[in-house]
């Protein structure tokens, strides 16, 4: 997941949840709400307009009791009139017992005949009846017409003196009340007397027919004095209704203040849609605040990401770009701390990349040094050996047993110093990394056969007893180097046969192991070698306290062959007892394939080892020896010399040689390689492009002996290669091979 999704996410997510969760609850809650908000609203309305006739009750009866007494005792009261018709008293006047007006007072209007209307008093007779148990108390009568027939209250107060005193008042300013008070569509006041007949409501023929509402729930609770909220029902308006609801006390007037429960239901909608709305408007914003906040947290941290990867691909110059973009300051000290790293491990870097390139160029100075080493030393080991296996072999003036002894000294130490120059090599090769492998598919028999056929010689010599196990049991396919495989097995029979007793013997055998493997097991019934010492046999030049013995040894084959063991995929182990012998034993991994026949295997035998040497009486052929190494030509005219047909030729420079090839076209060219001027590899492909000498066979003779040397040689044209220092034995089968192929075939 990217970096950005997830701020953004979570930024949205602490964002949005409470907005949600805010306009769910709005959502849920808004109903009930507008309905608290509306009863309280209603309630302090109602309350109030109760407050207002109250109030005007009371100014009703002053001014009522003001006239009356003023009519028993008549004064000149200035603005009595326009009082009174400021509080839409009509007329206030007093009666005797038979309904005569007695005195008045007019304010708005004045009756209309002397006597006081009858329809009017028994209309108000429960009045007139609470008047006359209570004289001089001031009465209201509920509404009712006038005698013309408008809506009035009268005042009613029965005096001392048996009169009665009847104010009629008109219901003006109830309805103005009533009036001022509207909201919403059908919101509305509405104003009933004491026994629940409309006084002052929205519907004038209410007004001027003076319903009467007192069977609807509300107007009897206003009639038994309560106050309050209330849901009722409304037939007026013909639908449910919530109503504040108040009554005037002393009075008994009703004030209702009622509004349909569907505006109210609709107003909550509303509101719930405004929230809504700004929730959307607020997961808007809120998303894009969070997209915009995570891009500029993430952003630098992708560039730095970006950067990093390069830096790993090994793009030392990319370094984050410090932008203006706004970012937060850690992240700009971050940035700032990884340019600085990059150019500090830029600097780190020249420094090693320096550092690599002294270390490559002192190695390879290294490598170039052990094979001139290599070459330089082979060349007069080459004339030392030769010479050595030249007298060895000579029948005609056989050796005195003490010239034999000094031979075989001059041969053996001769050996033992080329197999250290070999080791030298190897060594260098493996920590180089550069030791060539061929790995493929071989018949364990033959990697066993050749070690034990180079074995051999030395035991028969040292008078240890080879037993080989192995024969004529089945062996599989073996992936490996054979050739360094081989050179495994004769280090470790080497050392079994060297750190023997003479009559001891060393005992060959192979079993399969699991994981794929095959052991090769070396036994010997050798000096062994004591427990405190095992840890560092295979410590590069340790020889375990030979160093001084008469056992010759460098103390590093072991360890060479180790690593070689390793590098084929296998592995290498040992127990030894001192005095009695030790078991040396390597796995090494088994081919895929399945094991060739037997009869195969000995058709693929080449039996080179074993070719006898061939004389070719009678005939003389020429061979042409190009070396500029005098030892060298003396020795190979030496070995020449022994197959009595043969004239030889020589040359000390390749251009020498190459006049000579042409004029006397030689049956068999051998040729060094390191020649001053024309090297060997020159000289050849100008023979082989010559018509007169293409098809003479070259052979070469050198002390270059890395693997690259002999296949180069190979590919090259040369017919065989072979390296110094030349074992005569070899050298001289090569030889005759060549010279009877020539003549097979020439
Ligand atoms: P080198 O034989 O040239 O001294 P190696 O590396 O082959 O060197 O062996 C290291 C040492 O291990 C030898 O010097 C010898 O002391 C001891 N060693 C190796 N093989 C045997 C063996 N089969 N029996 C007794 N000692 C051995």
């Amino acid at each position: 997941m990217k970096l950005r999704t997830l701020i953004f996410g979570a930024l949205l997510l602490v964002s949005v949840l409470p907005v949600g969760i805010l306009a769910y609850w709005q959502q849920q809650t808004a109903v009930s709400n507008e309905f608290s908000v509306v009863e309280n609203q209603h309630k302090v309305i109602a309350k109030n307009l109760t407050i207002a006739l109250d109030r005007y009750a009371t100014d009703l009866r002053s001014a009522f009791q003001l006239t009356t007494e003023n009519l028993q005792n008549p004064n000149e009261i200035e603005g009595l009139e326009w009082h009174l018709s400021e509080l839409y008293f009509q007329h206030v006047c007093l009666i005797d017992a038979s309904g005569n007006i007695q005195q008045l007072q007019c304010a708005m209007a004045c009756p209309a005949a002397e006597k006081f209307s009858e329809t009017v008093l028994l209309s108000i007779r429960q009045t007139l009846q609470a008047a006359a148990n209570e004289k001089g108390v001031i009465h209201f009568s509920h509404i009712t017409h006038n005698p013309k027939q408008q809506p009035a209250i009268y005042l009613v107060r029965v005096m001392a003196d048996g009169n009665t005193a009847i104010g009629e008042v008109s219901p003006q300013y109830f309805i103005e009340l009533q009036r001022a008070v509207a909201f919403g569509e059908k919101g509305h006041a509405a104003i009933v007397d004491n026994i629940g007949r409309v006084i002052a409501h929205p519907k004038p023929d209410w007004m001027n027919s003076m319903k009467d509402l007192s069977r609807v729930s509300v107007v009897q609770k206003m009639l038994n004095g309560e106050n309050g909220v209330t849901r009722f029902y409304s037939p007026a308006v013909k639908a449910d209704m919530v109503a504040g609801f108040n009554s005037v006390p002393g009075v008994g007037w009703g004030v209702m203040v009622p509004q349909p429960q569907s505006e109210i239901y609709l107003h909550a909608e509303s509101i719930s849609k405004a929230a809504l709305t700004i929730a959307i408007l607020g997961v808007f914003v809120a998303s894009f605040l969070s997209w915009w906040i995570s891009g500029i947290l993430s952003k630098p941290m992708q560039l730095l990401a970006d950067a990093a990867q390069a830096v790993a691909r090994g793009d030392l110059s990319s370094k984050v770009g410090l932008s203006a973009n706004p970012r937060p300051i850690e992240i700009r000290k971050l940035e700032k701390s990884f340019n600085q790293m990059i150019d500090d491990v830029g600097r780190k870097n020249t420094v090693l990349v320096n550092l690599a390139h002294e270390a490559v160029s002192s190695s390879n100075h290294k490598s170039a040094f052990i094979s001139s080493m290599n070459h330089e030393l082979r060349t007069p080991m080459n004339a030392v050996l030769g010479f050595a296996q030249m007298l060895e072999m000579n029948t005609q003036e056989p050796l005195t047993e003490n010239q034999k002894s000094a031979i075989e000294h001059i041969l053996r130490n001769g050996n033992h110093l080329l197999e250290l120059i070999d080791q030298m090599l190897d060594l260098n090769k493996i920590e180089a990394g550069t030791l060539p492998l061929k790995m493929e598919d071989i018949p364990a028999r033959d990697v066993l056969d050749e070690s034990l056929y180079l074995i051999r010689e030395r035991a028969h010599h040292e008078r240890v007893e080879i037993i080989d196990q192995t024969w004529g049991g089945k062996l599989p396919l073996l992936w490996t180097d054979s050739t360094r495989l081989i050179q495994v097995l004769l280090n470790l029979m080497t050392n079994a046969v060297k750190y023997n007793r003479k009559g001891g013997t060393v005992t060959l055998g192979c079993e399969q192991v699991p994981e794929q493997m095959l052991r090769i097991r070396i036994t010997d019934t050798g000096i062994g070698i004591p427990a405190e010492q095992q840890d560092d046999l295979f410590k590069p030049f340790e020889r375990l306290g030979h160093e001084l013995g008469n056992i010759d040894g460098s103390g590093i084959g072991l360890s060479i062959t180790r690593q070689i063991v390793e590098m084929l995929g296998g592995q290498i182990g040992f127990e030894s007892d001192e005095d009695k012998g030790s078991s040396f034993w390597v796995d090494i991994p088994l081919s895929n394939k399945e094991s060739p026949l037997e009869e195969e295997i000995n058709a693929a035998d080449t039996p080179a080892l074993n070719s006898k040497r061939h004389k070719n009486e009678g005939v003389v052929r020429t061979v042409l020896y190009i070396e500029d190494n005098p030892d060298n030509v003396h020795l190979v005219e030496a070995i020449i010399g022994q197959f009595g047909y043969i004239e030889l030729l020589t040359a000390e420079n390749a251009t020498i040689g190459f006049d000579l090839a042409t004029s006397k076209r030689p049956d068999l060219i051998l040729m060094d390689i390191n020649l001053p001027g024309m090297n060997g590899l020159q000289a050849l492909k100008r023979l082989k492009q010559t018509r007169e000498t293409q098809d003479i066979p070259v052979i070469a003779i050198t002390s270059n002996t890395m693997p690259k040397d002999i296949v180069g040689g190979l590919k090259a044209g040369f017919q065989a290669y072979i390296t110094k220092p030349i074992k005569v034995t070899e050298f001289i089968q090569t030889i005759d091979q060549t010279l009877n192929r020539v003549d097979k075939f020439g």
